[in-house]
């Protein structure tokens, strides 16, 4: 059994996906072809907004999105530690300080309350109030807060109505991550239109991917999306050998554009079949309610299952569930087994165990099992008997 079964789709469009690559071919504009503007165009108008750009990954997106944001050394930028390296490394990248976050117990994105006290505590430089980054030579007075980061966790949006009026209030940038939300929605609208900038990753296994690396940028703001597509091509002005600013070779490749143009015509269907497997993942495993927690997904929301993700009792009882899946051929993962905030890579922020408890217990119990738009009925129901035979 596959954890993302990318084959199964391709058997089904592998003609379409054909026909795309073969244009490109005999066009031959391999660099910003007519694809780009095509896809980004098609996108745009899904997610509900103005500017949509291109880009060689979502990793790519964030630093794009934080370069326009002018984000660099003194500034602070609050985001979750339970998450993917990228949504934070590129803050450091830039010499910019992360601030974590911790995130809440049931939807596992960012709990604005924690986000209203950790930009308390910065004010106020009382480390009692919230845990707050070691800033090497620069005494914590001197940071600035400047925007956050929050991340779609798993495909579900974040609370995006309380995060962006604490956003307003403290005048703070909101970038959303939705590297795993593109084709989630919130209060009727789609993931990739609730903040300033949102970015997303085309990755093979997000849920819309490409077959190699790719991102997108998306705005509502006409300057910012100017800045973006300037810094994506080394920081042109009229054209690629007028440099106006410090930027990136950022671009997406045209085959993957097309390669997304063709998987974008099923992805409507399948952002359904997802939401069929999930409804029936809950259903099945509803009779161990009690030792297990199944994805909450809080009314107004839609989320796009990039993961299904499920928290056992405690780390002896994942373990355990896990050998048995891996017995019956069933993959399963664990995202994340680390919070970012004890990575090594983050050492220099003295961060601690035990600054942020929810994320850090989470590590300890959170398991993913297969999730993709072709899991027939009879895998889902061998994957929930075994884990409840499990138990
Ligand atoms: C995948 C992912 C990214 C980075 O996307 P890439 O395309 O792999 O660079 C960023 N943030 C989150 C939350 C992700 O899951």
């Amino acid at each position: 059994m596959e954890f993302i079964d990318l084959t199964a789709q391709q058997k089904r469009i592998r003609e379409r996906i054909e026909i795309k690559i073969s244009a490109v071919l005999d066009h031959g504009k391999y660099i910003m072809g007519p694809e780009i503007e095509r896809l980004e165009s098609e996108l745009k108008e899904f997610a509900g907004i103005s500017h949509a750009i291109a880009c060689a990954s979502g990793t790519d997106a964030i630093l794009l999105a934080l370069l326009a944001q002018q984000v660099g050394p003194g500034d602070a930028i609050f985001t979750s530690p339970f998450t993917f390296i990228a949504s934070a490394e590129v803050i450091s990248l830039l010499g910019a300080t992360p601030i974590y976050i911790d995130i809440d117990a049931q939807t596992y994105n960012i709990k604005p309350e924690n986000l209203e006290l950790a930009i308390h505590a910065l004010l106020d430089e009382n480390r009692h109030l919230y845990p707050l980054p070691l800033t090497g030579h620069l005494p914590i007075s001197k940071l600035n807060p400047k925007g956050i980061i929050a991340v779609d966790l798993f495909g579900l949006p974040a609370d995006y109505d309380r995060i962006n009026s604490i956003a307003q209030k403290h005048n703070l940038f909101v970038l959303e991550d939705a590297a795993q939300s593109f084709g989630a929605e919130y209060n009727g609208k789609k993931a990739c239109s609730f903040a300033d900038i949102a970015c997303t990753s085309f990755f093979p296994a997000k849920p819309l991917g490409c077959y190699g690396d790719g991102g997108m940028c998306f705005t509502d703001d006409d300057k910012l999306a100017e800045i973006m597509r300037s810094l994506r091509i080394h920081g042109k002005g009229r054209h690629k050998y007028d440099n106006i600013r410090i930027g990136i070779n950022g671009r997406m490749d045209t085959i993957q554009a097309a390669i997304l143009i063709a998987k974008f015509e099923i992805f409507s269907e399948e952002v359904e079949l997802r939401q069929a497997v999930a409804a029936n993942y809950s259903d099945l495993l509803s009779p161990a309610s009690s030792e297990l927690t199944c994805p909450l997904v809080p009314a107004g929301f839609k989320s796009v299952w990039a993961q299904f993700s499920i928290l056992a009792k405690d780390q002896s009882q994942r373990s355990r569930l896990q050998k048995k899946l891996q017995e019956n051929d069933i993959p399963t993962a664990i995202y994340y087994s680390k919070p970012l905030h004890l990575q090594t890579a983050f050492s220099k922020l003295g961060y601690r165990q035990g600054d942020f408890p929810v994320s850090e217990d989470c590590s300890q119990r959170i398991f993913s099992i297969p999730m993709h738009p072709y899991l027939t009925k009879a895998e889902q129901e061998k994957i929930t008997r075994v884990i409840l035979n499990g138990l």
